[in-house]
C-alpha cells in the first residue's frame, strides 16, 4: 500500500497528460481506479486518516481523532502516537515523538492477517512516525524517518534492536548524497501554473531548492529535517521500503505480507506552497516518476502476478484562502486564540469569571471540567451557550454539543454526521464543529491546510492494481476510504477488521 500524504483527487486528474506510463498511469490505466472516493469523518489530518485505511473504522471507533487532542479531564496534550513506555532505537525520543499504536481502539488489516498465520509480516514505512504507526496496527512493525539524523528507525514496543539490514541501510548515510542537492523542476516552464484565469498564484514558491543552508558545511539537524519538504524524503522512504523488501524477504513465501509506504513530502509541499503551487505539481510528478521506478522494482523482486497494490492518501488540500478569494469566493484565516478569548469572555458574562473553554482539542472546544464542577455550574448549559458563541464567530460553519452528538437528532443537518464520525465520547471536547468552506485557522497570508469535511479535503485517490485480482476500470461509484480493509480482506481471504465500518468496494474480476 503506497499512501500519498495530502494528495487530493483534483491534482491526479489535473496533471494526468504529464504523468509517465507506469507510476499513477499503472492504477488509472491498468488498475481499479476508484474516481469518487471520499473519507467519511469531518475532521481530515494524518493520523485520523492513516488509522482509517486498514482498520476500515472511523475516528469516533479507532479513538484517532485528530494529531494530537487534549486529555479532556487534565486538559493536557495527547500526541496520536506517543507512548513515554516506548523508545526509539538508536535515537533521542522527546515527548512529542511517536513511538507506539498504545491510543489506536482497533485492530487493522495486519492484525488480522497476522494472528491467522503468524509467518505473515506487516512492515510500516513513513517519514512520520504517525504515518508509519497507525497503518501498521499493534502487531506490524514500524519505521520512521528521524529527522535529527537521516536514518530510519523502529522504537522499542517493536524490538529491542534493529534487524541487520536497517543497521546496513543507515550506516551507508544515505540522506546525506542529497547535501546541497537541488530539487529542480521536472518540466519546462510552461508545463506549470494551470490555474484558472485570474488565480491568484501563491507568493514565494518556485523551484529549484537547495537542501543545506549556504553556512552548514556538514549534513545536520536542520539539512536532515528539511528534506522531507520535497522528493528527496520520499525518495529515501521507498529507499528504506527496498532494503525492507530483501531485508525481510517479502512477498517471497506463501504467507502473505503487508508493506506500507507512507510518503510524507507532498503534505508538507503543500503546507507550505499549497497544491496550487508550482512546487506541489512538480513534486505530484517527481512522485510519480518515484512510484514508477518502485514498481519496477517489486516486479522484479516479487513479480507481477504476486502482488497487489493500493493507493491512497490520508486528506486532501484547501486551496488558500487568498487564492479562493481571488476567483470570488468567501474564504478566510482564524486567528483561534482571541476567538477563544471572545468565547470565554461571553461565557463569563453569564456563568462567572473563568476560563470556560481550555482550548481546541482537535476540532473540538475542551471545557475546564473541574472549573464546571467546583463552581456547581449546569455543563450542558454552558456547552451550548459556547455552541451558540461559537456560531456567532466568523467562519464558524457549524457546531454541535455532545449532547446533540450522543442524541443523534440533528442528524440530517448538513454536517452532522461527518463531524459525528470524527467524534470520541472519551476522548474528545464538548462542542465539535467545523469551519466555512476555504476558511483555516492561521494568521499571515502564507501556507494551507486540510482537516474539513469538504470535498477539497475528503476526496482522495483510491486505487488497486494487481492484474490476477483486479480489472482494468474506472469506477464513478461514491466509495469510502473505510471500504479498503474489508476489501484487502478479502484478497487475503481473512475476516475484515472487527472495527470495521466499510463495504466491499464494487471491484469487478478479471
Ligand atoms: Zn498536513
Amino acid at each position: 500500500m503506497i499512501v500519498i500524504d495530502g494528495l487530493p483527487q483534483r491534482q491526479i486528474e489535473n496533471y494526468r497528460d504529464q504523468f509517465g506510463a507506469d507510476g499513477f498511469a499503472r492504477f488509472m490505466e491498468h488498475g481499479a481506479w476508484f474516481i469518487n472516493a471520499h473519507y467519511d469523518h469531518a475532521y481530515t489530518v494524518t493520523a485520523a486518516g492513516h488509522a482509517v485505511m486498514l482498520s476500515g473504522a472511523n475516528p469516533s471507533r479507532s479513538g484517532i481523532i485528530g494529531n494530537e487532542w487534549r486529555d479532556p479531564d487534565s486538559g493536557d496534550g495527547v500526541y496520536c502516537v506517543a507512548d513515554p513506555s516506548a523508545s526509539y532505537i538508536g535515537h533521542k525520543t522527546q515527548a512529542y515523538d511517536g513511538t507506539s499504536p498504545k491510543n489506536l481502539l482497533v485492530e487493522t488489516l495486519g492484525d488480522v492477517l497476522r494472528s491467522a498465520d503468524a509467518r505473515s509480516k506487516v512492515i510500516a514505512i513513513s517519514g512520520k512516525d504517525r504515518g508509519a504507526i497507525l497503518p501498521a496496527g499493534k502487531t506490524g512493525t514500524a519505521y520512521m524517518y528521524m529527522s535529527g539524523s537521516g536514518e530510519f528507525a523502529s522504537s522499542t514496543y517493536y524490538m529491542s534492536a534493529h534487524p541487520s539490514w536497517v543497521d546496513r541501510f543507515n550506516a551507508a548515510k544515505p540522506a546525506d548524497r542529497y547535501f546541497k542537492s537541488s530539487w529542480t523542476a521536472l518540466l519546462p516552464d510552461s508545463a506549470y501554473r494551470r490555474g484558472p484565469a485570474g488565480a491568484l498564484p501563491p507568493a514565494g514558491a518556485e523551484l529549484p531548492i537547495m537542501y543545506g543552508a549556504p553556512q552548514d558545511e556538514a549534513p545536520g539537524v536542520r539539512f536532515y529535517s528539511s528534506l522531507l519538504q520535497g522528493p528527496f524524503g520520499d525518495a529515501l522512504a521507498l529507499d528504506f521500503a527496498r532494503a525492507a523488501l530483501t531485508g525481510e524477504a517479502l512477498g517471497q513465501d506463501d504467507a502473505p505480507d503487508i508493506l506500507v509506504v507512507s510518503l510524507s513530502g507532498h503534505d508538507y509541499v503543500n503546507h507550505a506552497f499549497s497544491a496550487e503551487s508550482l512546487p506541489s505539481q512538480d513534486h505530484t510528478l517527481q512522485l510519480d516518476r518515484l512510484l514508477q521506478a518502485f514498481f519496477r522494482d517489486l516486479d522484479t523482486h516479487v513479480g507481477r502476478d504476486n502482488y497487489i497494490a493500493a493507493l491512497t492518501s490520508d486528506h486532501g488540500f484547501m486551496p488558500t484562502p487568498e487564492y479562493s478569494r481571488s476567483l470570488g469566493l468567501e474564504g478566510g484565516r482564524i486567528a483561534s486564540g482571541p476567538m477563544l478569548a471572545r468565547i470565554n469572555a461571553g461565557l463569563a458574562q453569564r456563568f462567572g469569571p473563568g476560563k470556560w473553554v481550555m482550548g481546541l482539542s482537535a476540532n473540538t472546544m475542551a471545557l475546564d471540567r473541574a472549573l464546571i464542577t467546583r463552581q456547581r455550574i449546569d455543563g450542558r448549559a454552558l456547552a451550548q451557550q459556547a455552541r451558540a458563541l461559537l456560531l456567532t464567530e466568523p467562519g464558524v460553519a457549524a457546531a454541535y454539543t455532545r449532547q446533540q452528538l450522543l442524541d443523534g437528532q440533528r442528524s440530517a443537518e448538513p454536517l452532522f454526521e461527518q463531524m459525528r464520525k470524527s467524534w470520541h465520547p472519551h476522548l474528545s471536547g464538548d462542542v465539535q464543529f467545523a469551519l466555512k468552506p476555504n476558511w483555516m485557522f492561521g494568521v499571515g497570508n502564507r501556507g494551507a491546510t486540510h482537516g474539513s469535511p469538504y470535498d477539497y479535503d475528503t476526496h482522495v485517490p483510491l486505487m488497486l492494481w494487481g492484474p490476477r485480482w483486479v480489472r482494468a476500470a474506472a469506477l464513478s461509484d461514491r466509495v469510502g476510504i473505510v471500504d479498503l480493509a474489508p476489501t484487502l480482506a478479502r484478497f487475503l481471504q481473512i475476516a475484515p477488521p472487527a472495527a470495521s465500518e466499510g463495504h466491499l468496494l464494487p471491484l469487478a474480476a478479471p
